[in-house]
């Protein structure tokens, strides 16, 4: 790696479009820290081939890259339909039947049994990733009936949503456990879990998932509203979540997802979760080498609103240009960092203060050196990644570099704003682990001569804290 890392994180979504081996080296070295698998698109022998690519190109490049396997959830998807589309037009009838096939063609089957039970009259059903909608006008034992009350064309398979219905539909389909199981046996970091509505999904999940080793994070994508009811306890019972606005912006009033997006980013950070934007970031460099003006200020504006981390989606999957996608959300997020420099602490507390008292109140001043300084970068060690995500939640203006022995744990920093992961060497004290981080940081050209750099480590005499703070000047 040569370029400057983003304090804001990369993660892009590997497809046909990008998943040979050599330009899964050129995205890491253009930002990418996160690559997600889409468990919902193509077979886990198609991602275990990925999942192989991806490490081997870690590997060459010598930087920790994350590896985020995205479960489908219990996504409903339509049936076949009758001719494989059908144009709905304003007013028109079509029936929910409970049958396995349509039999005519304006019979809709789903991949969720209990639909037509569990529609009631007035409810609304969303098509077409929200583009047509019906509203159910009747019921029957065997069939809902439905009008069209916004008109488009609908094609066999397409999803389902159904805003504000609270489906009994469980957290976790069989193809879901499918993929977890598979996942325990890879080098996966995060698992990302869709349309969570409950605490208990997360709780769900975490069961299949604590036996491994090293259990990956759980990642709860938000993107409903029973889960914007219990946002808090969602955010605390996971991981870190995704702000997943493809679905959200269809379960609910479209025109309130900045808002929202906002709110989540701000518990997130409150509750010191890891927080990903997701979705239609760059979406039109899916066909065009340059973003439009709304895009590239999305972007910034995730960022503003302090996202951890920005994510691609069908721009590096299918589309024709995903180099210059991620180098492009690269771009946006230099820029837009370079104008950020006020310490997060002086806004609103954390409300939870899990590390060691002594490690909050170091990194806390640590941070107010670095911008009277003008710091160039932060270094600590850390065994767990705690430290590191207390010093990303503040979001100070510097780079910190998180040095680790565990590949995991540096995976982990993947997603931790401003966290720059880095391998320990088998150094024997302090000023050998300093002089290696310089050595290595003067070759990533992320330091000169004369820069001052900050070093947050424990002396052994306050037990299990990061106790002292030194600032060095490179020579
Ligand atoms: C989303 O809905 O925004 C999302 C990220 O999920 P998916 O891409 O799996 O639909």
């Amino acid at each position: 790696m040569s370029l400057r890392p983003s304090q804001t994180k990369i993660v892009a979504t590997l497809g046909p479009a990008s998943d040979s081996y050599e330009t899964i080296c050129s995205l890491i070295r253009s930002g990418v820290d996160v690559f997600r698998l889409n468990a919902a698109h193509g077979s886990l022998d198609e991602h275990g081939e990925r999942l192989r690519r991806i490490r081997q190109a870690e590997r060459e490049i010598g930087w920790p890259v994350g590896v985020l396997v995205d479960l489908g959830g219990p996504k409903i998807r339509l049936g076949e339909l009758v001719g494989g589309s059908l144009e709905c037009t304003p007013g028109m009838k079509v029936r929910f039947v409970k049958n396995d096939k349509a039999e005519r063609v304006s019979d809709l089957t789903s991949t969720y049994p209990s639909l037509v039970d569990e529609l009631n009259v007035g409810d609304r059903v969303m098509l077409a990733d929200g583009t047509v909608a019906l509203r159910v006008i009747d019921k029957k034992p065997d069939y809902a009936e439905c009008e069209v009350i916004q008109p488009g064309l609908i094609r066999s398979r397409q999803g389902i949503n159904l805003p504000g219905v609270k489906l009994k539909v469980a957290a976790l389909t069989e193809a879901d456990k499918e993929a977890v199981a598979w996942a325990m046996g890879q080098e996966v970091d995060f698992l990302g879990l869709s349309f969570v509505r409950y605490p208990d999904d997360i709780a769900a999940l975490r069961a299949l998932t604590s036996n491994a080793p090293v259990p990956p994070a759980i990642i709860a994508k938000i993107e409903k509203p029973e889960a914007l009811e219990r946002l808090e306890e969602i955010v605390s019972a996971s991981d870190g979540v995704m702000v997943a606005r493809g679905d959200l912006g269809v379960e609910v009033d479209i025109a309130e997802v900045a808002v929202i997006q906002k709110r989540i980013i701000q518990v997130a950070n409150r509750l010191r979760k890891p927080v990903i934007v997701a979705t239609q970031m760059l979406d039109s460099m899916q066909h065009s080498r340059l973003p439009t003006r709304a895009e590239v200020t999305d972007v910034a504006n995730a960022i503003l609103d302090g996202a951890d981390a920005c994510m691609l989606s069908g721009e590096t999957a299918v589309g024709k240009y995903p180099l210059e996608s991620v180098q492009m959300m690269h771009r946006i997020a230099m820029a837009t960092e370079a104008t950020m420099n006020r310490l997060r602490y002086d806004e609103e507390p954390f409300e939870i203060q899990e590390g060691n008292p002594i490690t909050e109140a170091v990194v806390k001043h640590a941070g107010t050196m670095a911008t009277e300084l003008g710091a160039k970068m932060l270094i600590t060690v850390t065994r767990s990644g705690l430290t590191t995500l207390i010093i990303a939640k503040h979001r100070f203006p510097v780079l910190t570099v998180g040095i680790s022995e565990s590949v995991s744990v540096l995976r982990r920093m993947s997603l931790y704003r401003g966290i720059v992961p880095l391998r320990s060497a088998p150094v024997h004290d302090t000023k050998q682990l300093l002089d290696f981080v310089l050595n290595w940081a003067r070759r990533q050209d992320l330091v000169q001569k004369g820069d001052r750099v900050i070093f947050l480590f424990g002396t052994g005499t306050a037990p299990s804290a990061h106790n002292t703070v030194a600032v060095y000047v490179v020579d």
